[in-house]
Parts: structure tokens; sequence; C-alpha cells
């Protein structure tokens, strides 16, 4: 590490974080393997990829959920994983979640006032009843919520304004880093603009982790996208680099799905339709772990798994071909 990063780590870096599960007796999941990222104050990583691929195990190993089996989570410079449970105590605030349906995490018996009220005390403030009634409804008006909602129940309101309640509660606890996990998968796609906007209003200085099966959901909000395939990142580039530029087949392949893109719009790029599902991580395939489905697949990509590579200004693909597959 040199001094730089020593004394200006960034807000959240993770090194070759690996977990695995044990799965009946000699079996083990690779869930994930390998995955090293950082996210810097103020930025946002989408991370992408189909349902299996091991994107929530990573969301949940960064705050401390999972317990990994190997690599490090280092939070402005420290180890996460390596501290105590009442150490990391002091940091459990600052690190946040954002989940997919915000009832699972909800007291469906409180009200969205108190709700909101807790999370805002849970860090000790003091406060008069005058000033937390301001500090709810600030959070309230933030995230787009009237004020008289703080009366209702989570039953009582859409599953759009649910969300915007769970973003409220995260926001009341004045977080750093946010793990978003498919915060908009179980929205409809009109409310899903709106939340995403809200996003992109709220983002201040935070930095978010935010995890998407769709790469058109995260293609305004991420500065840097990372794509996983069964449990390893294929390719990671800033946002408008490679949404005009994939390299990766499978990140190829996703794109060629969303004709917004001007990838598909300049080339004239035809949709590349997946062959088969994505293999359960339990008989992940040998080598290059996409290669049962990669049209560019070679006998090295059978047997041995390729590194992720930088192929210029930052953007690192794993793939054995990437050179022939680049028109
Ligand atoms: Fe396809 Fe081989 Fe590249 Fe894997 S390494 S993506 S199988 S060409």
């Amino acid at each position: 590490m040199n001094n730089e990063m020593k004394n200006n780590p960034p807000l959240l870096e993770v090194r070759d974080l690996k977990m695995y599960f044990r799965s009946g007796k000699d079996s083990v999941v690779k869930a994930v393997d390998g995955v090293s990222f950082r996210i810097d104050k103020g930025k946002v990583l989408g991370l992408v990829g189909e349902s299996g691929c091991g994107k929530t195990t990573i969301g949940k190993s960064v705050l401390k959920i999972y317990n990994p089996t190997g690599g490090e989570v280092l939070y402005k410079g420290k180890d996460i994983l390596k501290m105590s449970k009442g150490e990391f105590k002091k940091y459990r605030r600052s690190l946040q979640m954002i989940f997919q349906d915000p009832y699972s995490s909800i007291d469906p018996r409180q009200s969205v006032f108190s709700i909101l009220k807790e999370a805002v005390l849970a860090g000790g403030a003091k406060m008069s009843t005058g000033e937390l009634k301001d500090k709810v409804n600030g959070y309230l008006e933030t995230v787009g919520l009237p004020v008289e909602m703080g009366n209702r129940y989570p039953h009582e309101m859409s599953g759009g304004q649910r969300q915007r309640l769970g973003i409220g509660r995260a926001l009341a606890c004045e977080p750093e880093l946010i793990v978003c996990d498919e915060p908009v998968s179980a929205l409809d796609v009109s409310i899903q603009a709106q939340i995403i906007n809200l996003f992109q209003r709220i983002q201040k200085d935070m930095g978010y982790l935010f995890i998407a099966h769709d790469l058109a959901v995260v293609r305004h909000i991420a500065d840097v996208v990372g794509v996983m395939y069964l449990g390893h990142l294929v390719e990671m580039m800033d946002s408008e680099g490679l949404y005009a530029n994939p390299m990766h087949p499978y990140t190829i392949a996703l794109l060629s799905a969303i004709p917004i893109t001007d990838y598909y719009k300049e080339k004239q790029r035809k949709r590349i339709i997946l062959q088969g599902e994505v293999p359960s991580p339990l008989h992940a395939p040998s080598g290059c772990p996409f290669h049962p489905r990669c049209r560019y697949a070679t006998e090295e990509c059978r047997r041995i798994l390729p590194e992720l590579k930088d192929m210029g200004a930052g953007h690192m693909v794993a793939c054995h071909n990437v050179e022939k597959i680049a028109d």
C-alpha cells in the first residue's frame, strides 16, 4: 500500500473476497470466489449478474452479516472481518442495507414515524420532542413521502412508498456506505425510475454498492459497473466505458438485450440469446465458468480460469480470448 492509500484509504476496499458454503458432507459451494473492488466516497459501484452469481453474498459479507471464508473487507482502511463484535458495533450504523423487499426488515406493528424515530435515536442522539419531529419529517420529505404518512403503517403503503420508507430509515442512520440489494426489482417500471431518481438525488457524499440483476437498472446511477458470473467478477469498468465498449462475451450478451444503449444502436448488434441457464454453483464448470454458454470457448477456456486483466484505462476483463472477440 502506498503512502497516499494509507493516509487516505478508499471508503470501501474488498480484496480477494471468498465465501464458500458447505453443502452436504463433501461438497462446497463457492458463492464468491476471489472478488476485489473499491468504492470511493460519493461513488456508486453497480454490481450486476443473474441470480445465483454471488452479488447478494458480497453485499452481506461487506456488512459482516456473513463471515467470509477469505479475503479482506477494508472500511476506511480497517478490515471489518477482523473486528470483534464490540469493535464492529462502532461502524454498524455507518454501513446500511436497503433490501429488495423492505417489508422483510420493517416491524409491521410500528408506524412510519416510529420506524424513522427509532433509526434517528439508535445512534444515541439526544434531542427534544420538537427537534425529533422535525428530523423525522425532514427524512420523510427527503424521500418524497408526505409528512401525514408518518401516522400510517407499512401495510397501508404501496410498494414504492415502502421502498421510500426503507431508504429513509437507512438515511436516518446517517450512513457513509449503503448496500442496496435489488432495491427496485420488485417495483413497477415507472416506480423504478422514480426510486432511481431518488437515489441520484440523495447520493451526496455517501458510497453505494448497488446490486441489480439488470444492466439497464444501474446504467444511470453507477459510476463503475462490475459484471458477475458464478462467483467471479468477469468485467469491470467505469459506467460510460462499459456500456459503450463491453468486452466480455457475457456482458456483450447482456447488453445486446437492452436495445436502448448506443452499443446496440451504433453497431447494429443483434440480440444474443444466451443458451442454457446459469449452472448451479454446486456444479460449477471447470476453467472459465462461462464456457458452457460461450460461443467463443476454446480448450483453454475449459481448463483454465481466466484472470481479471486490465485491457487499458482500467477496463478489467476476465477472458482468454478477449483480443479475438473485440471487433
Ligand atoms: Fe468465453 Fe473463453 Fe472468454 Fe470464458 S474465457 S468468456 S469461455 S472466450
